[in-house]
């Protein structure tokens, strides 16, 4: 069958089951089918008619206002404005014109509702755009304010983007014979660049594509099973780190425009540290081997899932997203193959423990035969403290250093240690001022901007006015007269400053000027690797060369340094067991990746000793099999 006949064979169907109501088209828009309607209202009336459908149909299904309905946004803005009250407090309103959705960021969004949603069907009513009320993100966030220009400038691009892949993920099947295997492009015996094809006889999926941090080998991505590249279904992307992401703008120079799903905050992001990643590397006289408009071309071919969304992405594939516990948005990538043969997942970099932003990572999958685990802390004598004991080391060093008056260093990845750790700060009723430096503030936005995607406990705070990412004792700094203050201030202070592994960012300027007072303290909250200077401070290096200008600058480090573990977005060995170990019943296979050698093998070891089920630890370029 043609897709168009398709299309008529499901328009049929759906006018069928839904009889009183007005279908005007039927289409395919990405991985969703899509009803456009002249009677929007009544889908929004009745939200059981599309969940219906959907449980008829086994699809995602959508419903847009037809074109003619939808008023110009200028004027769609205006009756918004008029309807929904001034205490609101509209703080934003934009257009999703993949959605057809008119999106309302407000202070008070049960306010511009109204009483059982009157002002909201009103609107809908009048300009035809479905209206969405959300609470204004308390800090506004630059990287999502202009993915979203952008992405309304791309309009007419994503329309005929999101055409083009419903029409290839709702093809017909060409093969009868059913197999899967897996391919390792990167990521496995090593903690870098990450990259794994899935394949069956219809379709191939690209999960992650990324760097190796800190050297320029990339993933093996001119073997035959990838090549051409424009062949691909599909790009799924775990979480926003470099490691997993870092090359994805490469298979956009390198012909691919097929779609890459991943969560919403895990597109901003990405965006926020591709865009940093090449802003730095060329300061450096590094290079990437692409350009700022392949970090767009990302964005554009982005298809936001939410967790737990069951979604088609090739005739014998589904896709759903879990929660992975590790940063913003992190998701385990569930894949359900044929009519349920057989489910594999790959759970990215997963934290199996309820940290002060995050949910533990999600295990309780219904069915599992196959699992693809990080192994970053797989070896035995990878045990890390609890958070809680990590929290009390934390205030004993702070408090330390302020009775001595000194000032604390912290070097922390922008995004997730950061935030982990001003939550851990926020708590400890601190009399002095915690200043942020470098992209902390920008990523700390992106938090705020997608409360939902934290844990319980921080979402209730958040809602109840008490977010505790607004609380005074943060300070941003954000030029180099303020750093220069900071520096000079003759009072104590908190500095919570990138990079991570002081190669590069402002913790350098800090470290510099800091460093030769005994006063002062240095706190590794985060892994240093093997050739950086924060692993070199942590050996115990009582001097650094610093060069500035042609000039070489000596610097003694009289400070006191201290590593406080237990600050880790990763599993410790013990939770990467228990989350095996936790699930309805264990899978039958499970291959360890994403860990030094010795540790992907002995995490391999261990879980199979104790589940007897078999574990592989591959090397890269091999395929594992599965059906
Ligand atoms: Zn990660």
């Amino acid at each position: 069958m043609t897709t168009e006949e398709k299309l008529q064979a499901l328009k049929q169907r759906i006018k069928e089951l839904l009889p009183a109501v007005s279908v005007e088209d039927v289409q395919f828009e990405g991985p969703a089918i899509v009803i456009y309607t002249e009677e929007p209202q009544r889908f929004l009336e009745d939200s059981s008619i599309v969940r219906n459908l959907a449980k008829e149909l086994k699809k995602r299904i959508s419903v847009r206002p037809s074109a003619s309905l939808l008023k110009e946004p200028e004027e769609a803005v205006e009756v918004i404005k008029s309807v929904m009250p001034a205490e609101g407090g509209i703080k934003d309103i934009y257009f999703d014109t993949d959605k057809g959705e008119v999106i309302i960021e407000a202070e008070k969004p049960g306010i511009c509702i109204g009483k059982q949603g009157s002002a909201v069907k009103e609107i809908a009513r009048r300009i035809g755009w479905k209206p969405h009320v959300i609470r204004a993100p308390p800090i506004q966030s630059s990287i999502i304010r202009n993915i979203r220009r952008f992405l309304r400038e791309e309009s007419e691009f994503r329309r005929e983007f999101l055409k083009k892949v419903g029409r290839r993920i709702f093809r017909d099947k060409i093969h009868s014979d059913v197999w899967l295997r897996v391919t390792a492009l990167g990521g496995c015996r090593e903690v870098g660049r990450n990259a794994f094809l899935l394949s069956t006889p219809e379709t191939r999926v690209l999960i992650d594509c990324g760097v190796s941090v800190g050297s320029d080998i990339i993933p093996y991505l001119y073997v035959p099973e990838v090549s051409p590249l424009s062949d691909l279904d599909a790009v799924v992307l775990t979480h926003a780190h470099l490691d997993h992401s870092g090359l994805i703008p490469l298979l956009f120079k390198y012909g691919y425009d097929g779609p890459v799903y991943t969560t919403q905050p895990t597109r901003d992001l990405t965006a926020l540290l591709l865009l940093d990643f090449l802003e730095v590397s060329s300061r450096d006289g590094g290079e990437v081997p692409y350009k700022a408009s392949h970090i767009r071309d990302f964005v554009r071919h982005t298809i936001p899932l939410k967790y737990g969304e069951v979604t088609d992405i090739a005739p014998d594939i589904k896709l759903t997203l879990y929660n992975a516990g590790h940063i913003l948005g992190s998701a385990i990538a569930h894949f359900h193959l044929g009519n349920g043969i057989y489910n594999i997942a790959f759970t990215g970099d997963i934290k199996y423990e309820r940290t002060l932003l995050f949910e533990p990572a999600f295990n309780d999958f219904l069915r599992m035969e196959a699992l693809v685990i990080e192994s970053t802390y797989g070896g035995p004598e990878d045990i890390q403290p609890s958070r809680q004991e990590a929290e009390e080391r934390l205030k004993d060093a702070i408090q330390r250093t302020i009775k001595r008056g000194g000032k604390v260093i912290i070097p922390a990845f922008a995004v997730g240690r950061s935030q982990e750790v001003m939550l851990a700060l926020e708590r400890m009723d601190l009399e002095v001022p915690v200043y942020l430096d470098g992209m902390i503030w920008e990523a700390t936005a992106v938090h705020t901007a997608y409360p939902e995607y934290l844990n319980k406990e921080l979402l209730r705070a958040i809602y109840q006015g008490e977010n505790p990412f607004l609380s005074d004792i943060f300070v941003q700094v954000d030029d180099a007269d303020k750093r220069k203050d900071v520096i000079e201030e003759n009072e104590p202070s908190v500095i919570l400053t990138t990079s991570g592994m002081l190669n590069g960012g402002p913790v350098l300027e800090y470290l510099k000027a800091l460093a030769p007072d005994e006063r002062n303290m240095l706190i590794f909250v985060g892994y240093q690797a093997e050739g950086t200077l924060g692993r070199r401070i942590q050996k115990g290096w009582k001097e650094i060369q610093f060069s500035a200008a042609g000039k070489i600058e000596n610097v003694k480090i009289n400070m006191e340094v201290v590593t406080i573990d237990g600050f880790s977005g990763h599993s410790d060995r013990k939770q990467l067991i228990e989350y095996v170990e936790g699930m309805r019943s264990p899978p039958s296979k499970v291959i360890c990746v994403h860990g030094e050698g010795a540790k992907c093998i002995s995490l391999a070891s261990a879980l199979h000793k104790r589940f007897g089920i078999e574990t592989i630890a591959p090397h890269n370029l091999e395929t594992v099999r599965f059906l």
